[in-house]
């Protein structure tokens, strides 16, 4: 039996193609929501939209960093106690993730990381430690790039690692928008506890964004945690932008297809938008997604005003050459059946304990 963990947004939408698969080869998996991401808008709708009904739904009562991750962790643990999973799959770089591959290890069962070996190489970022983490523990790293699996070489990762391309692409298939001739307008979101809990980094981003909204229509569906922070940081959203709440996830795919340009913190919405031809400032220092960068289709900003400014006024001046559809940067869209086939040959390749005993007698 498989255990297919679930946290947040894009977990669902990453892991779907995985699971879709491992149904398609008759591979029983049963799927642990851990409430990290716990409303209709950021987790109903996308479990709604795949068509994944949760078996098991751990219920949080801290929300905190530290706090949620115990939680999960024992409420993992008990789950994989109980049911012993011969294999744990997680996907990304959440608290979720990290304490899914620590609660699989602990209890016996093995671990497999979809979308290992990305690193910004950053130790500050959340993110990084648990994708360092997750990869030190799994059996099976699933790499979605060639960079990845150049990463787990150098740092010599006990598991097998296998290059399967990023199931961002299989899943962005399953539900492809229109991409209409003529596109227009930004669309924004950021999240990340690097650029929306630091209060003068916020401050530089809203100013950019506020500067950008009064030429052209820009749209910002907002993470419920960047509402948060804008309003402890004594900050308000500026009067041009349309702030809505976070979208569907077709009706967002259809956002990026049909917008000039994409203004952004998040790793999905970055390859999402490579894919469809929609060029990415990415609001960050760093990234662990070096491939829209180097494949020139996007731009990395940093947080100052000034910097983003200049790079969304780059991307329009010079908008043909940056607006190529890049679903090469993640493989052929099979991404998910490779990872059910490897999950399968592992699996099969695992010697049962009634067997063993067979053997010694
Ligand atoms: N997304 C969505 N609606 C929104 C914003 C994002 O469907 O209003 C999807 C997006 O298409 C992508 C995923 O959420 O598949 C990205 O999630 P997020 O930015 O929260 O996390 P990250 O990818 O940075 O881990």
């Amino acid at each position: 039996m498989i255990f297919a963990v679930l946290g947040t947004r894009p977990e669902v939408v990453k892991m779907a193609p995985v699971i879709a698969a491992l149904h398609k080869r008759n591979i029983p998996v049963r799927i642990v929501g851990t409430g990290q991401h716990y409303n209709w808008k950021m987790m109903g709708s996308f479990l709604e939209t795949f068509g994944l009904p949760v078996d098991h739904q751990l219920t949080l009562e801290r929300r905190d960093l530290m706090g949620s991750f115990v939680e999960i962790v024992s409420g993992l643990g008990a789950l994989f106690t109980q049911h012993k999973p011969s294999l744990v799959l997680a996907q990304g770089d959440t608290t979720t993730v990290m304490a899914a591959a620590i609660a699989a290890r602990k209890c016996g069962s093995a671990f497999g990381h979809v979308e290992a070996g990305l690193r910004a190489f950053s130790r500050e970022l959340p993110e990084e430690e648990h994708r360092i983490c997750a990869d030190a523990l799994a059996d099976l790293l699933f790499a979605p790039t060639r960079i990845a699996v150049e990463n787990l070489t150098r740092e010599q990762v006990n598991g097998k690692v296998i290059l399967t391309g990023n199931t961002v692409l299989d899943a962005l298939r399953a539900h492809p928008p229109h991409v209409p001739a003529e596109r227009e307008g930004v669309l924004v979101t950021l999240h990340r506890q690097e650029t929306v809990d630091d209060p003068e980094k916020l401050a530089q981003v809203l100013a950019a964004l506020d500067r950008i909204s009064r030429e052209m229509p820009v749209l910002w569906p907002v993470h419920p945690r960047t509402v948060a922070k804008v309003a402890e940081a004594g900050l308000v959203f500026p009067a041009c932008i349309e702030v809505c709440e976070p979208l569907g996830h077709t009706e967002f795919l259809g956002k990026i297809a049909s917008s000039k340009l994409v203004i952004s913190d998040s790793g999905g919405v970055q390859e999402e938008a490579a894919i469809l031809g929609t060029p990415v400032v990415t609001v960050r220092n760093n990234t662990e997604r070096p491939e829209t960068i180097a494949e020139g289709v996007g731009l990395l900003a940093g947080t100052d005003k000034t910097a983003i400014l200049a790079a969304i006024d780059r991307i329009l001046t010079e908008w043909d050459t940056f607006a190529r559809p890049s679903p090469h940067l993640y493989g052929d869209g099979r991404a998910g059946e490779k990872i059910a086939s490897a999950c399968a040959e592992w699996l099969a390749s695992q010697v049962s304990p009634a067997a063993l005993l067979r053997t010694a007698t």
